[in-house]
């Protein structure tokens, strides 16, 4: 990997960040807080957050076996996606490689962020070759993403792939494990001390079932977590996302449980999809979801939408043609969706 300095953009290394007031008297035990304007009179959400969310991360840091100072949590891991753009990527000159088809955000910060986004095909097997996404690199690449199980496609990529692009690329490599709960593949967030170009994403709004609460997580060195806590808005996470990730950290084995009903279902789904006759194949997964290409994905999209049952058409997403892409819902959900393919003609 390149010096850190001489990836990060000139203007974010010399930055000197926010310092709001819940940073200024952080460690002091006080009764009375007259330092932030905020109104005194307590309603559980007059007091500014926590702006670092020490109580969560102490939670999370045993769970995912990463210390505290080695996290980072966002508003949705979409947070964690724009950060390393505005980190890194110098509008107008810096580009980004990615797999294709992949999550639709990474290329729309790019855009967003005036940052080229180069996209590398996967293989009919939707895997990649690191050889491929490391030859689509130049010296103005600042950043690989590799989603992991990917989205759209579901899989989970060979690690010795990833870690060859770990290995041999200069600049960040961002492994988004956002479906990582539902597959038996090791997570890469344990090797972020082996790799100092490394940053793993998870979110809440998968298997964690808080979608709602907009709270997603990176793993990286300390001084990758640096640079996101010098970027982001001082109080990025809301007190009440906060408190509600406190809940849900407190309940482990309902995670639990909910990660292994989807999991039989999803065995039960696909057996089931395989043999309708609307399923021309069904793709291996290792996510909440599978793409499955259909016989005519426009029609049997809006014939479900009229039935009330929404997937995702994937039919126009490149290597995804006549593919639709479903989530697997609960027992009831998944019963509905099947009786309307049966009914469909
Ligand atoms: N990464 C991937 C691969 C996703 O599919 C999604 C959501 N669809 C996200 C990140 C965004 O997650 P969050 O809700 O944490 O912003």
């Amino acid at each position: 990997m390149k010096k850190l300095q001489d990836l990060v953009r000139p203007n974010i290394w010399a930055l000197k960040p926010y310092s709001c007031a819940r940073d200024e008297f952080k460690g002091v035990k006080a009764d009375v807080h007259i330092d932030a304007n905020e109104n005194p009179y307590d309603n559980n959400v007059n007091r500014y957050p926590d702006p670092l969310q020490d109580k969560v991360k102490a939670m999370i840091s045993p769970l995912k076996n990463v210390p505290v100072e080695n996290i980072f949590l966002g508003n949705g891991s979409d947070e964690a996606i724009d950060l390393p753009f505005r980190i890194f990527c110098r509008p107008g000159k810096d580009n980004v490689v990615a797999i294709e088809p992949t999550y639709g955000m990474y290329q729309v910060c790019a855009e967003t962020n005036d940052v080229e986004y180069r996209k590398v095909l996967l293989d009919e097997n939707y895997n990649f070759s690191p050889d491929a996404l490391l030859s689509a690199c130049d010296e103005n690449t600042k950043i690989i993403f590799i989603c992991s199980p990917n989205n759209p496609t579901g899989n989970a990529f060979p690690r010795e792939n990833i870690e060859k692009v770990l290995n041999e690329f200069q600049g960040i490599v961002i492994v988004d494990e956002a479906y990582a709960d539902f597959s038996p593949q090791r997570s890469f967030r344990q090797d972020i001390n082996k790799y100092p170009n490394l940053i793993v994403l998870n979110t809440f709004s998968k298997a964690w079932g808080a979608a709602g609460i907009r709270l997603g997580m990176a793993f990286a060195s300390t001084d990758i977590i640096g640079l996101f806590n010098k970027v982001k808005y001082p109080y990025n996470v809301n007190i009440l996302t906060q408190k509600k990730a406190i809940e849900i950290l407190s309940d482990l084995p309902l995670l639990q449980r909910h990660i292994s009903m989807i999991l039989d279902e999803r065995e039960t789904l696909k057996r089931a999809f395989e043999t309708l006759p609307i399923c021309e194949k069904l793709y291996p997964t290792d996510a909440n979801f599978f793409l499955a290409k259909v016989t005519d994905a426009d029609k049997i999209y809006h014939y479900l939408v009229e039935k009330g049952i929404i997937v995702r058409n994937r039919n126009r997403v490149t290597l995804c043609q006549g593919c639709l892409r479903i989530t697997i819902g609960t027992k009831d959900e998944n019963t509905k969706l099947l009786s309307a393919l049966r009914q469909y003609k």
